[in-house]
Parts: structure tokens; sequence; C-alpha cells
């Protein structure tokens, strides 16, 4: 009778010396765990422990590893990068380390770019008053 509620942590030096090996010799995490009686969960996450090498992928030979995209990080605008070519539009918490400004070109003669002067506008229109 198999013991199906096998207690993964019950690793001998047997055991781990034969995952050694089973994991040099390339065999898939499922086949290790087959033969040790093991989840391929287990296998990976013992072999992740032991800090096995990792093997040469059986894919090999002409395919480029994907280079990983640089994405510029976005250019935070503080007080002191304020000038008159940048809108002076801020976001964020004050009290917070987060604070920018908008720093997007600014509409001529206005501090604010375009987007954030009819903000601006917007928010500071006063209420029209009821006529009475
Ligand atoms: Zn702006």
């Amino acid at each position: 009778m198999p013991n199906e509620g096998r207690d993964e942590t019950g690793w001998t030096e047997e055991r781990i010396d034969r995952l050694g090996k089973l994991w040099q010799e390339g065999s898939s995490t499922a086949a290790i765990g087959k033969l040790l009686g093991i989840s391929k969960n287990a296998v990976v996450g013992k072999v992740h422990r032991l800090k096995l090498k990792g093997r040469p992928s059986p894919i090999s030979g002409g395919s480029r590893s994907p280079q990983p995209k640089q994405k510029a990080p976005p250019r935070i605008y503080t007080m002191e990068d304020l000038s008159s070519q940048t809108c002076r539009w801020p976001s964020g918490d004050p009290q917070h380390e987060d604070f920018q400004f908008c720093g997007r070109p600014p509409t001529p003669g206005k501090p604010y770019c375009a987007k954030h002067c009819d903000a601006g506008y917007a928010t500071a229109k006063p209420k029209p008053k009821p006529a009475s």
C-alpha cells in the first residue's frame, strides 16, 4: 500500500543523494518525485533548498535568451526641477516621498500644461451664484 500521507520532510541522506544524482542526470522533477515517492513540488522545493545547480536547458542552441526590456523609470520632477519649461501641477501627497510635479511642457504663458490648465481652472472656478 502506498503511503499517501507521506511526510515530505523525511529526507534521509540517501534520498538527498539520490535526488542530487537524478537531478544531475537530467531527470524531470516529476520523474524524480515518482522515484522518491514525493510530489513534483516537493522535488522543486528540495532542489531549491539544496541549492542544486540548474541544469542546462534541453532546448539549447540557436535560441537566444530573451533580453529583458529595459524600461526607463519615469522622470520625477521635484521642486528644484521646476522652471518656466515645466508644468508645476503637484501630484501626490506633499508629505510623501512620491510627491512630484507634472513636469510636462506648459501652455505658453501658463504655469501648467494644457491638461492641468483645464483641471486647474475647473477646480478653481467659483460656483455661479444662484440668481435671486
Ligand atoms: Zn501638467
